[in-house]
């Protein structure tokens, strides 16, 4: 039987697990943390066709569940390196796997600002997760980062809970109209454009943020939302064609590399939703059926 190996069980990973298990393929899917990847930092989800409004969480668990009940093993464990003879050989912390194949999900992790004091201030002040630290600010001054979807997306979860929430955004908003409009109608949201955060004001943890048009922001908080870049370490023994930082493939989400796949948020590509990775899930687990 043809095994293949799946890294990374967000909504791209999970979804070719199942079309690979429903083709016959023999399939392991193998996740460092916890099934769903960035749908578990989502508040609500409300562009999922079939689901008019959801918890992020909660869909990553229904995925999860569908999987786990088709009998899909789902590995915890790090992928640390995948290089290939005649077969790949995946290695991870706890063991090393052989496969006819592997199809890269693992997504993209936050992008940092790369200010001083960002990474020893993180969980004492700096988050990159509204849903997943808003509540420790209640009542609280914080300023989201970013004008993309996700920055309103965390923007809007956190006016619910904050006294006062900044949106520091470099040039325009980008985000779309219906979280644009959403975001005017709360009065406690107040968006600042053409400006960046140059400096962290902190002790023990962040007091405040200095803006480069001399402007100080007393927050408690800050929620860092400027997109994401892949972590791609564990393919460094692979010839694989990447573009800025994303891997490149075909439209069958074939890598440069024969039988290596790419899907979702890793991918070089012009989406970046929760429909577009459940796709090429499904486009991969189906051109690897073809193969065979
Ligand atoms: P994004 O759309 O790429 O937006 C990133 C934002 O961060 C932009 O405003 C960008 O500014 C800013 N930025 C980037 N680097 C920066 C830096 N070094 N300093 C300051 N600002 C910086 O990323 P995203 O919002 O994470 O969204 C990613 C994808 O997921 C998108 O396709 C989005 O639609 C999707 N998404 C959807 C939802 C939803 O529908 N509920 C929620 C979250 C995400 P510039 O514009 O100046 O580059």
């Amino acid at each position: 039987m043809r095994k293949c190996i799946i890294i990374g069980a967000g909504p791209a990973g999970m979804n070719a697990a199942l079309y690979l298990k429903r083709a016959g393929i023999d399939v392991v899917l193998i996740e460092k943390e916890v099934p769903g990847g960035e749908m578990l930092k989502t508040n609500k989800i409300e562009n999922y066709l079939g689901f008019e409004s959801i918890d992020g969480g909660e869909l990553a668990l229904k995925m999860s569940k569908q999987i786990k009940d088709l009998g899909i093993k789902i590995m915890k464990d790090k992928v640390l390196n995948v290089t290939k003879s005649d077969k790949f050989i995946v290695e991870m912390e706890k063991e090393k796997i052989e496969a006819d194949y592997v199809i890269v999900a693992t997504g993209r992790t936050p992008r940092k600002l790369g200010l001083r004091g960002e990474d020893e201030l993180t969980g004492k002040g700096i988050s990159y997760c509204a849903v997943c630290d808003g509540v420790f600010y209640r009542g609280k001054e914080v300023a989201v980062i970013g004008g993309g979807d996700a920055a309103l997306t965390e923007a809007l979860y956190l006016a619910d809970l904050c006294a006062k929430v900044y949106v520091v955004v470099r040039r325009d908003l980008r985000a779309s109209e219906v979280l644009q409009s959403r975001v005017k109608a709360k009065e406690n949201i107040i968006v600042l454009k053409n400006v960046n955060v140059s400096k962290l004001d902190y002790d023990e943890r962040l007091s405040s943020i200095i803006l480069d048009d001399g402007k100080t922001l007393p927050v408690s908080g800050m929620f860092i939302a400027i997109g994401g870049m892949p972590q791609l370490n564990f393919l460094d023994d692979l010839d694989v064609m990447i573009k800025n930082g994303y891997i490149v493939t075909n439209d069958k989400m074939e890598s440069s590399v024969k039988g290596l796949y790419a899907a979702g948020d890793v991918r070089y590509k012009d989406y970046y939703q929760i429909v577009t990775a459940v796709s090429d899930g499904a486009v991969a687990a189906l051109s690897i059926k073809e193969e065979g």
